[in-house]
Parts: C-alpha cells; structure tokens; sequence
C-alpha cells in the first residue's frame, strides 16, 4: 500500500558526511526501509568498503558477490550486482564488500574517475527501473568514493549527531559539495538534513538542534531520530528498525522522516510548476 507521495521523477540522495559515526549507515538503510514499508521501491548502494548498510540490511556480501566495487571498475552492470532484501521486496541493495578497500586508489588512475557510478547507473538506465528512491551510502572520508557518489547524485543528505562537535567538518564538507557542484554535477545541492541520536533529555541535544535549524534553515527535518537501543541492535539481526521492531521509537521516528521527505518533494515539485 503506498501511503506516502510517490516523487514525479527518480530521486537519487547521497547520504554523505565525513564524520565517521554521526548515523550514514544507520539512516541510509533505516530511511530506505521506512520509504519502502510505505509503499516506495528504494535501492541502496553500499559505497563504504565496511558494508554495514549491507549488513544491516541481510545482504550477501563476502568477496566475490558482484557489488559496488566491480560497478565502479565496469566489471559488472547495476542489474549484475543488485539483490532483493530478505525482509521486504522493496528494498534492494548494491552491496559492498570488503574489494571495495582498494578502490579508493585504483579509480585514480581510471578513465573519468570522478564519474564512473554516474556512468554504470545510467548506462543501466536506471532512471527507467521502477525505482523511485536511490540512498547512496558513503564511507566517512571525502575520497573519490564519496565524490563518485556526489556526481552520481541530485541531492545530499547530511545527518548530524545531536553531539558536542556536531557541525565540526561540516564547513569542509559543503565547500566540498560546491567543488562537484561547480566543476561535475550543477544540479547537486542539499536538500535534506537529520539530526541523529537525539536524546531528549540533555540541554546539549536542543542546543545542538537549534544550532543545526539555525545554520541550515528549512532542509533540516522536523522529524528527528531518537537515540535508541532497538536501532542499535538491529543491524546485529540482519535488519532495520522497521523489521527488528515496527513499533519501537527509532522505527516510527524514521517513517515520520521519510514521509516528511516524500511531502517535501511534493511541495517543491507544486511550488516550481505554480511559477
Ligand atoms: P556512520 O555510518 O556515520 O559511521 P552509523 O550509522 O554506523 O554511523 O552509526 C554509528 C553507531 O551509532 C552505530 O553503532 C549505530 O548503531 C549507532 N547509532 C546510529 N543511530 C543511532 C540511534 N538513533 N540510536 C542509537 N544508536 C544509533
Ligand atoms: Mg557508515
């Protein structure tokens, strides 16, 4: 049952962030899944040689499974390396395996190394699968791993942990962002932003969350992720929130984000075509 807008046209986000643990992996896959229970058919490609959105999301991916690594060398095509979830049929993933390590220096000397997602995803056609969200999830560095996926990309979408430090790097990230959008991809921007491990009762997490409301404006959600224990265990079980425990907070958090991004879309896509 879709319960939520269907976009007019394919949104592919990079869930980006340079900050190792501020909640990539832990909002790509649990965002997707939210996404796909109501009613969207979402692909995660796992771009971080670590492979926990792939963990997390039951899929097979010890060295040798076609993955994110041979898409990027043009080993294999998108539909070589995509699988179903265990858990819901709509919610596919490219996984990444550990091969994944070296790409980093191999793409240096490649042809277009900048580009080489961009390419395997439209030489897939991708854009004419029934596929309505792509997430694309980044290792916690600024490489050519995460710039792949900026120029593979329309949107980014940066979670911030409610957390001392919480904008540190940012600053760096999105000159970085303006780099790709400058010189390999115009149409990239920000669209979104999530604040992450939200705990309600410290001062520290509302001091962070205005702040963040206060430097970014209206792309931060209103939906805000809780710290919660039942987020994370569930990777530890090969699933998401949304399977280990619907009705848990963490799980209800993420379908109010993922709604929240549906309507957005819709409101954006009214107010350019009432200009
Ligand atoms: P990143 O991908 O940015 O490195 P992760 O998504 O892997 O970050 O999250 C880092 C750690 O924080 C993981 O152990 C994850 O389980 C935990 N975590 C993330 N979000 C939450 C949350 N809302 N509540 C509790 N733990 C969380
Ligand atoms: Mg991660």
């Amino acid at each position: 049952k879709v319960t939520v807008p269907k976009p007019r046209e394919q949104r592919i986000i990079t869930i980006a962030n340079q900050k190792g643990g501020v909640g990539k992996t832990t909002t790509a896959v649990n965002l997707a899944a939210a996404l796909a229970h109501q009613g969207m058919k979402v692909l995660v490609i796992d771009l971080d040689p670590q492979g926990n959105a792939s963990t997390a999301l039951g899929i097979e991916h010890h060295s040798g499974v076609p993955s994110s690594y041979e898409l990027l060398i043009g080993e294999v095509s998108v539909k070589d390396a995509i699988q179903q979830s265990p858990h819901n049929e709509r919610l596919l993933c490219i996984p990444a395996t550990i091969d994944l390590a070296g790409a980093e220096i191999e793409l240096v000397s490649m042809v277009a190394r900048e580009g080489r997602l961009k390419g395997a995803i439209q030489e897939a056609n991708i854009a004419g699968y029934d596929i309505d969200y792509v997430m694309i999830d980044c290792p916690p560095s600024l490489g050519l791993l995460t710039v792949n996926a900026l120029v593979a990309a329309k949107e980014v979408l940066i979670p911030i942990q409610c957390e001392y430090y919480a904008l540190e790097g940012v600053g760096q990230l999105l000159r970085n962002i303006g780099l790709v959008q400058a010189h390999l991809n115009p149409e990239l921007h920000v669209s979104t932003v999530i604040l992450t491990m939200y705990d309600g009762r410290t001062k520290l997490a509302d001091q962070v969350a205005e702040e963040v409301r206060g430097h970014f404006g209206d792309v931060v959600l209103r939906s805000v992720i809780p710290r919660s224990v039942k987020v994370s265990e569930a990777p530890g079980y090969g699933m998401t929130v949304l399977d280990y425990d619907p009705g848990s907070r963490g799980a209800m958090s993420y379908l109010d984000a993922g709604r929240e991004m549906a309507q957005r879309a819709m409101a954006r896509q009214a107010a350019n075509g009432a200009e």
